[in-house]
């Protein structure tokens, strides 16, 4: 288990690959957001101006991953 970087689950997230419930890590690496299911090994990241800014509020209601 690697623990290099800080990262926390995103309670009711779903991974949009394998579907799994609280599955989705969120965590930092060189000032990016990324996601990551540590289920299937699905990764995203997000890059969007808003997500920087809302990423407080986001937290909360994260549920549904917004495709490309
Ligand atoms: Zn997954």
């Amino acid at each position: 288990m690697s623990s290099r970087v800080k990262r926390r689950f995103i309670a009711g997230a779903t991974c949009p690959s394998c579907k799994a419930l609280d599955t989705v890590s969120l965590y930092f690496e060189n000032n990016v957001e990324k996601l990551e299911c540590v289920k299937c090994g699905y990764a995203e990241s997000q890059t969007d101006d808003n997500v920087k800014s809302q990423t407080r509020e986001k937290e909360n209601v994260i549920g549904i991953f917004k495709p490309q």
